[in-house]
């Protein structure tokens, strides 16, 4: 009789079956796929990546700040939207160059 796996016992076996070996540092770990960086390095480049974004989130913030200055009279509900496109910039810009960065950061050979 076929029977299906509905109780993920088996699919979650055969992701731990093997343990793979981190392309960065060669630490093996199971559940990783092949080519793929380890929790310790992932988290390493995370933290870089963050830290170099974080940079061009607030330069990006300070030149929107600045021309919203310059260019929008002073009520202060255009304040408040100014307010709120800077930061939102800011997020945004943050979150889309650190995932840039994880995503074309070269691998280190430790
Ligand atoms: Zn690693």
């Amino acid at each position: 009789m076929l029977r299906l796996n509905t109780s993920g016992i088996g699919s979650r076996l055969g992701l731990k079956g093997d343990p793979v070996p981190c392309i960065q540092c060669d630490r093996r770990e199971p559940g990783l796929s092949w080519g793929d960086f380890c929790t310790v390095c992932r988290e390493d480049r995370r933290r870089k990546a963050n830290r170099v974004a974080q940079r061009y989130a607030v330069i990006a913030a300070l030149i929107l700040a600045a021309w919203l200055l310059w260019k929008t009279p002073p009520t202060f509900t255009q304040r408040i939207f100014g307010a709120a496109s800077v930061l939102l910039v800011y997020l945004i810009i943050r979150r889309a160059v650190s995932l840039i960065i994880q995503e074309y950061l070269p691998k280190e050979l430790k």
